[in-house]
């Protein structure tokens, strides 16, 4: 059995110990040690990594009460080896799920609702608690829990006896009485937890929680804490700045600043539908005289402009009308009218000359087609 280093002191993050089995498996090898500081997945923390000696372990999994580190050579057998956690992760690990135990604890204090749902990855928390919460009572929440940070408070963590263990009232109420692990935030929380904890909640540093979603009959609610919320405000801080330099508003009023740009971004839009408008009713007004055809090409031109054109000056025309919108190398959209010629025969005329998609009626044909434009018209020129 392996001496669980990190239950007795969640803070060692160097230490030695024997190799007490190492078994291949696939490209990697199974080692057991007689102690470890590396913790196994469990409890929604996710394992350790590091070295042992100068081998990369890079998983721990505890698999039928044996503690697998996962290493990349073999370990010799009854050798003595020196363990390295890469500690930056476990801290922000301990972080994190320290800062867990606050938030649900204080949600299960207030509201009575369990912690039913806990992932931590790599973009922070998400925690589904039983009931719903909301999200002014979540930033209540947030400010009572950066209050125990302030605080301080001793986190500690124990294996009652059986008959002592009834007595306790504890969250994540486990069927077992043997060997419950609680982790208790003084005065603050009490909960059944496998992994290993900061020491004090000061250690914490920050708690935000970030978003609420509504869930069935409760919350799922995504936080950070410790590095990793610092790390996102630094993001956040940067990206707001870019922006304030950009918009050349304050940091405080970047989103108004937005607001207002978005407001002069909808009106510029609407006057140049204007003019474009004009501009297509020029084209039409200009075309609109008895003719044999009208045959337009243009580089981009939406549908419902295409067809405005072509509704405009087809009665005009005794063959087709036809616009399309496009380039030789990227292909063309059509369409084409005709109230005079049948033109699905004269579309399949065409096919095996171009790759054609799209069909319609003897009325009206419209799809893509790929070719020049100068084969495009040689085409249609002669309908
Ligand atoms: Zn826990």
């Amino acid at each position: 059995m392996t001496e669980k280093l990190y239950y007795i002191d969640s803070h060692i993050r160097e230490f030695d110990a024997m190799v007490i089995s190492c078994e291949p498996d696939g490209d990697h090898f199974h080692v057991e040690l007689d102690r470890t500081a590396f913790f196994p997945e469990g409890g929604g923390q996710c394992a350790d990594t590091g070295t042992l000696s100068s081998v990369a372990v890079s998983d721990v999994q505890e698999v039928c009460g044996r503690i697998v580190h996962y290493c990349a050579s073999p370990l010799t057998v009854g050798e003595s080896v020196h363990g390295s956690l890469n500690w930056g992760k476990r801290f922000q690990n301990m972080q994190s799920h320290s800062g867990e135990h606050i938030v649900s604890g204080l949600v299960h204090n207030r509201f009575g609702f369990e912690n039913v749902g806990f992932h931590l990855g790599a973009d922070g928390m998400i925690v589904d608690f039983s009931g719903y919460v909301t999200p002014d009572e979540l930033r209540e929440i947030e400010l009572a829990a950066n209050k125990i940070i302030w605080q301080n408070r001793k986190i500690t963590a124990f294996f009652p006896a059986p008959d002592e263990l009834i007595r306790y009232n504890y969250r994540s109420k486990l069927e077992l009485t043997e060997n419950v692990r609680l982790v208790e935030i003084d005065g603050v929380d009490l909960c059944a937890c496998c992994a290993p904890h900061v020491k004090e909640t000061g250690e914490i540093g920050m708690i935000r929680i970030f978003e609420s979603q509504r869930r069935k009959d409760g919350v799922r609610i995504r936080m950070l804490a410790g590095k990793n919320a610092l790390e996102d405000y630094l993001v956040k801080e940067r990206e707001a700045l870019r922006i304030s330099n950009l918009l050349s508003a304050k940091v405080g009023d970047i989103s108004s600043a937005a607001e207002r740009i978005l407001t002069e971004r909808d009106a510029l839009s609407y006057k140049l539908r204007g003019y474009e408008l004009r501009e297509l009713d020029g084209i039409i007004s200009e075309a609109s005289t008895e003719r044999e055809r009208f045959v337009r090409f243009f580089d981009s031109l939406p549908q419902e402009d295409m067809l405005r054109i072509i509704k405009g000056v087809a009665p005009f025309c005794k063959s087709v009308a036809a616009v399309f919108s496009g380039s030789d190398e990227g292909g063309y959209k059509f369409i084409i009218a005709s109230e005079h010629i049948a033109l699905r025969e004269k579309l399949n005329s065409i096919r095996p000359l171009f790759t054609i998609k799209g069909s319609g009626s003897d009325k009206m044909v419209q799809g893509s087609i790929f070719g020049s434009r100068k084969d495009i018209e040689n085409a249609v020129g002669g309908w």
